[in-house]
Parts: structure tokens; sequence; C-alpha cells
């Protein structure tokens, strides 16, 4: 509990209506999108302008109060959660598109734009934005540059980091400060310090404007559907296609457990529950897209694909995607709890790391359903458990922590796009030696010494020490 003259404090910065208190309305912010990891903060602000952000943070600091900022919540790492507790800031309001510049290719957002929403302002211009978690729908971009968010099309195109130009961000003393700007820039002397900011997780300041760069629409594009019987042909075909001249937008694999999940749903599309699944897919001028589109059907085929759709018609093509897309929320239909598992690893240990998993997972008992970014090696091995059966937590513990040292040993990273937050923070020492979490902690100590902003997350020592609530 905060007190009440903190209250009262924080209701006056933030003005009224847009301080929550009261249990019902903190029980919304207890949780990400994992759900069963839950803690509760003491009070929600929903500051309407800068001002009233920078007022709410300055009340916290003078109170010694930990500070948690949120877009949508659909984090998978424990980001948004108020770990000791204190004030979850969450920038619904900062949702004004506040500019698209379309002769300098540049958009300014503040960080509650929906991502969907901003692609589809964009499309009318004929430009796009193009890093796509598949969170689209729902995912805030503030909460896309805090984590540096990854998704489908950025096999060719990239990740966030790949197009932020600048920000404006809210210091954890309420100061304001700006990094990059319309027109980019990348550093020498001055700095990269936009890019020290994208992937900071919460933890270095709150994002209140976004410069991104933009990309024209592609004339045309072309999206292939192919299954194979074998795991590793389907992971040949994606190494096979990694190397061909014609970039690929997306290289995605659906393990035979997620095609059953697609076609017992309103989702379907004729998946065969037997096959896993390659989705591509292909852009550029249409002359050149359609000439391409042959070379790469010819080279799935020649791959041992025993099916195998593509088409370059729009409608198609999107229901093609969203068969893909819905995956991660048609888990809840079978399960009571998902850990959706990221982990990233050289594309040639890919199917080396998927037996593991099986085996492992078999093992103890826990159904998996895998989907891959499979072009950049990243996993998400979904493990379904129940989380009111202790055993079973224990199990997935368990098989996390095992995924994690076989990655390490595979020369892979323990997070592939969605952070490390609270849910990896224990096996940072893992990959980190004590020089390197010596240099984090540096970079911490500039912005966030007594780590009051997002305490517990990334490095397990990050507490705050004079939290109200212990
Ligand atoms: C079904 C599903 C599919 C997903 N697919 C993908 C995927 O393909 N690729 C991928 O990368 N991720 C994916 N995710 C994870 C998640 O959507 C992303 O991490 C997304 O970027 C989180 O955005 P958010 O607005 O929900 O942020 P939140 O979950 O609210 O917050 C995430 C982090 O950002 C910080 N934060 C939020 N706003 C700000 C701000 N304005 N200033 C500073 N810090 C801030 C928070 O403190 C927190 O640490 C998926 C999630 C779901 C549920």
């Amino acid at each position: 509990m905060l007190p009440s003259d903190t209250i009262n404090k924080l209701r006056l910065a933030c003005g009224s209506g847009a301080l929550l208190t009261d249990r019902v309305s903190l029980t919304g912010y207890e949780s990400d999108a994992l759900a069963f990891f839950r803690h509760a903060p003491d009070a929600v602000a929903i500051p309407e302008s800068k001002d009233a952000l920078a007022g709410v943070m300055k009340v916290c600091r003078e109170a010694g109060v930990p500070v948690v900022f949120r877009g949508a919540g659909t984090c998978k790492s424990g980001g948004p959660l108020a770990l000791q507790g204190g004030v979850v800031i969450h920038l619904s309001r900062f949702r004004n598109i506040l500019e698209i510049n379309e002769q300098d290719m540049y958009c300014l957002v503040e960080p509650g734009v929906v991502l969907d929403k901003l692609n589809r302002e964009l499309k009318s211009r004929g430009l796009f934005y193009p890093p796509d978690p598949s969170s689209g729908s729902v995912c805030t971009i503030g909460g896309n540059v805090a984590e540096n968010a990854g998704g489908i099309r950025c096999f060719k195109y990239g990740v966030t980091a790949n197009y932020i130009l600048g920000m404006e961000a809210v210091l954890a003393n309420g100061d304001t400060v700006q990094f990059g700007g319309s027109a980019g820039g990348l550093g020498g002397m001055e700095g990269d310090w936009k890019a020290l900011m994208t992937g900071s997780e919460g933890m270095l300041a709150a994002f209140t404007k976004i410069w991104l760069r933009l990309c024209p629409l592609p004339e045309k594009a072309w999206t292939f559907l192919a299954g194979f019987r074998s795991r590793e042909a389907a992971i040949a075909a994606v190494e096979a296609l990694m190397r061909m001249p014609a970039v690929p937008v997306a290289l995605e694999l659906l393990d035979n457990r997620t095609v059953g999940l697609v076609e017992n749903s309103d989702f379907a599309v004729g998946l065969n529950k037997d096959c896993c699944y390659l989705l591509s897919e292909l852009d550029g001028p249409a002359e050149i897209a359609d000439r391409q589109a042959e070379v790469l059907a010819d080279e799935i085929r020649r791959r041992g694909a025993e099916s195998l759709v593509y088409t370059g018609e729009e409608e198609e093509r999107q229901k093609l995607w969203r068969a893909r897309k819905a995956f991660g929320g048609l888990l809840g239909q079978i399960s009571a709890s998902t850990i959706a598992e990221d982990v990233v690893v050289p594309t040639s240990r890919i199917g080396e790391v998927l037996d593991y998993i099986y085996t492992r997972a078999e093992a103890l008992d826990i159904e998996v359903a895998v989907a891959l970014h499979a072009g950049d090696g990243n996993m998400h091995p979904n493990f379904l458990f129940d989380s009111g059966n202790e055993a079973e937590c224990d199990k997935v513990r368990t098989l996390c922590a095992q995924l994690i040292e076989k990655v390490i040993a595979c020369d892979g990273a323990i997070s592939g796009e969605h952070g490390i937050g609270s849910d990896k923070a224990g096996f940072i020492p893992l990959v980190m030696g004590e020089r390197e979490m010596a240099l984090q902690r540096c970079v911490l100590n500039c912005f966030n010494p007594d780590d009051r902003l997002n305490p517990g997350k990334l490095l397990p020592s990050r507490r705050f020490q004079k939290a109200v609530t212990p």
C-alpha cells in the first residue's frame, strides 16, 4: 500500500480519473501474456501528457516508489510486471500518430500507438513499417521498441532496431531527453543512444515519442505454404531458401502439433496434421516477384515438399498468414497455461535442438507445440501445462532450464525477441561473465542507479532497496 499523501500527489500529478488504486482495477495489471506470474502494483497511473508523466515520475522518485511502464501487456518475459509493487505507468493515452512524412519516409508516433493501426494508416499512402510481431493487432510501438520486437517479416527486413530513427524519453527523475530524430544518425562521437534505448525493457526511461523509418509497400507479394512429411526435409528447405538470391521475406516453420491446433479452429486452411509446414513469402516489383515466385516454388518442390500452395492473391495470402498468427492465441483452447519459450540458435543447429525439445518434453510428459521464425534460427517451443499443478510447474521449469543449457551449448542465445524480463533474469549469469555484467551495471547506473525503474528484470541482483512494498 502506498501512503495516502503519495496517492494524493500522484492523483494531482496525473489528473483526476487517471489513477487506479482499487483491487479490481489493479488485477488487470498483475500479469503479462504469460498470465500465471502475478504481481499486483500498488497503483496504476494513466497520464495523458508528457508533463503529467514527468509529474508522476517525480512523485515516485521523491517517495521512493518503484515504477514499471506498460504498453499493451503482451510481453512474454514478465517485462511489465511490478515485481516489487509500486506504480505501473500505463501509456495507453499516448496513442496519436503525430506525423507521417511521405517525402522523407518517416513517421513520428506516440508509444501507445497499436502496431497494426499504424500500418493501416500507412497502407493508404503506399508505405509500411516492416517489423511485425504476431501480436500486432494489440501490441504498442513503445513495447516493441522496449523489447526490440522481431516477427515474421524480419528475415528480410530486420527487427525494430533497424527502423528507429530517434526517440523522446522521460528519465527516472522526470527530465526529458531526445536521442536522434527524423533524420536518424548513427553517432560517431555523438554516440548511438537511440540504439542503447532500443531493447532496454523499461529499465532506462519511458519513451514518449518515436521516429520510425518507413518503407514503400512492395508492388507484389507471393505467399508459399509447403507441407513436409519429415521435419529434416522442412529444415533443409529453409536452409536452401535462405541462400536464394531472391531473399524471402519470411521463413516460418510450424510443427505438426501446431498444425493440428490451427486445423481444429476457425483459421483452418486445409493442412495435413501429419506434416510440418513451411510458410514463406517473396515481395518486390510485380514483374520480378512473379518470375521469382516460380523459382522459389521449384526449389521448394525440389526439396521434397509433399504439398505446395502459393498465391499472389491478397485475400488468400492474408488467410494463410492469419492461420500462422492465430496459433499463439489458440493454445489457450487446449491448455490451462502455456510457457512460450524464445531461444535462438544458428540455423544449422535447429534440427538438433528441436529433437532435444521433443525428447525432453516426452520424457517429462509435457505437451509441446513449436513455431519457428526458422530463417532467423528463432524457436518458440510452447510448453502446455496446468499452472495450478505444482508437479507440472516443476517439470516445465526443468524443461526450460534444460533447453537454455542446450541452446548455450549450441552457440545460441537465450532470447530471440521476447526479452529477458524477470522470466530469464536467473539465466543471465550463464551467458554473461562478471565483466559483461559489470558493464551492463554501468549503463544502468547512468539512468537508473537505484533500480527503481522496472526492478527485478534482466539481472537477478536488480532489486530496489527502498521499496514501499517489500
Ligand atoms: C500472441 C503473441 C504473439 C507474439 N509474437 C511476437 C513476435 O512475433 N515477435 C516478438 O518480438 N514478440 C512477440 N510477442 C511478444 C510481445 O507482443 C512483444 O514483446 C511486444 O513488443 C510487447 O509490446 P506491448 O505493447 O504489449 O508491451 P508490454 O508487454 O506492455 O511491455 C513490454 C516491455 O516494454 C516496456 N515498455 C512498454 N512501453 C514502454 C514505453 N513507452 N517506454 C519504455 N518502456 C516501455 C515495459 O516496461 C516492458 O518491459 C508476442 C506476444 C503474443 C501474446
